[in-house]
């Protein structure tokens, strides 16, 4: 069955993510965290606006046990079904108007599978004494209620408190840090609008590597690694402000107020963007990859697909800029490296990247025929209407959400009939184009 518009926004690949009749505009997220144990106690408090008459809405949340919920200071009735959490207010909301919701909550996250990735467990983890969290696309459900779907973003203050000695990390710009009775809390402020999936915490024995704001007026930058991480590790993320600075030369300013990368002390199978703090295992920290993720603040986490069926935006624009990084940073020749992208594309066949199915949301089609797409583009229509292309793309969608046909739309502005259909033979036909 479909969902209801209470249920979920109806999206192609998740229709029960996200929830309809409001717009979430900030979370307040308390956790009272026992890492030893793996369990947290929770307050997250929710401001959003009624976008109708609400008799009563839901929040989505996976596990955990709810002790209370509140509307505007007033006890509330839930119930729960699956990882839908129902309110019922104690008089219902009118259409427009802002109200505040709050979930006591506590327990042991349990991270999920997602059929979008299924080669992790995602959301909360828990593993040799440090917690993470890698909620992309369904996990934040895991451990905080929320309208889980990028296109109802929120600003986010996120307060964790763990026991002294331990380091707590979390997206956002670090507020205050105070400890009393053997216990650290700590205050991250989100003021730019960020999806749920992007918001995260850590906590570990973690050392917070800063250095200041990356330029007069840029943004703050800071870095954490294990307290015993190798010097090669520091070494390896200094290359970051090159990044910055690349991006920043073909997509204009950094999008926030902080950006940084947190080291796990153990492999991970992948690297992800969380917002202002993305987060790598020992070894993606290479400059192709650190220049991914850095990508991905602004083509990902400012501009977000307005449908997870529309990832091949985020992965195909983040691993084009960073294979273009990759090759200045060594001095290898970028059109030698995309010719040899394409070569691979065409000796495994691999197909187009929209169409996909939920199993390949993070396969090749998403991430280098994407990446091919832009190029294909590129060799088409010369680098200076490329770029202008790509600025106004960001531009024009910066702290919301955006399609392909949005981008078709930008392509045809600037160039007219010939270049879409050629950006849609990448995108939809089964064989692989050739490169103009
Ligand atoms: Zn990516």
């Amino acid at each position: 069955m479909p969902p209801t518009e209470a249920e979920g926004l109806g999206d192609s690949f998740y229709p029960f993510l996200g929830n309809g009749g409001y717009d979430a505009v900030h979370y307040e997220i308390d956790l009272d965290v026992d890492p030893a144990a793996n369990t947290i106690s929770a307050l997250t408090s929710i401001t959003a606006q009624a976008t109708k008459d609400l008799e009563a809405f839901n929040l989505d949340l996976s596990g955990l046990e709810v002790h209370s919920v509140t509307v505007d200071g007033a006890h509330a009735e839930f119930w729960r079904s699956g990882h839908e959490l129902t309110v019922q207010p104690a008089s219902p909301l009118a259409a427009g108007s802002q109200f505040e919701t709050e979930v006591a909550y506590s327990g042991s996250p349990e991270p999920l599978d997602d059929p979008g990735v299924p080669f992790a467990k995602m959301g909360w983890i828990h593993r040799d004494g440090v917690v993470y969290t890698a909620s992309e696309p369904s996990g934040a459900m895991t451990w905080f209620p929320a309208n889980n779907h990028p296109t109802d973003k929120a600003t986010f203050e996120i307060q964790v408190t763990v026991p002294e000695g331990l380091v707590a990390a979390a997206t956002g710009l670090l507020i205050s840090e105070t400890t009393e009775s053997g216990e650290t809390t700590s205050v991250w402020r989100m003021d730019d609008p960020m999806a749920t999936y992007l918001a995260a915490v850590y906590i570990g024995d973690f050392e917070r590597i800063d250095h200041g704001p990356l330029y007069d007026g840029g943004p703050i930058t800071r870095d954490y690694l294990p307290r015993d991480a190798p010097a090669e590790m520091a070494q390896a993320l200094s290359v970051t402000p090159d990044v910055i600075a690349f991006l920043e030369e073909r997509l204009g300013p950094y999008p926030f107020d902080a950006y940084g990368t947190i080291v796990m002390p153990f492999p991970l199978g992948f690297a992800l963007e969380n917002q202002t703090l993305s987060i790598h295992g020992p070894a993606t920290i290479g400059p192709g990859i650190i220049a991914h993720e850095a990508a991905h603040q602004w083509l990902g986490n400012s501009v977000s697909p307005d449908d997870w069926s529309e990832i091949w935006m985020n992965e195909g624009f983040a691993t084009y800029l960073h294979l273009m990084f990759e090759a200045e940073h060594f001095g290898a020749d970028f059109n030698d490296a995309m010719t040899q992208v394409h070569a691979w594309l065409s000796a495994e066949g691999i197909g187009p990247p929209r169409g996909i199915e939920i199993q390949d949301l993070f396969g090749a089609s998403v991430y280098y025929r994407g990446a091919a797409t832009l190029h294909a583009l590129r060799l088409r229509i010369g680098d200076d209407t490329f770029y202008e292309i790509l600025r106004t793309h960001y531009d024009r969608s910066a702290g919301g959400t955006t399609n392909t046909d949005e981008f078709l739309g930008i392509v045809e502005e600037f160039t007219g009939s010939d270049a879409v259909a050629l950006v849609e033979s990448w995108l939809y036909d089964e064989t692989v184009p050739a490169f103009p």
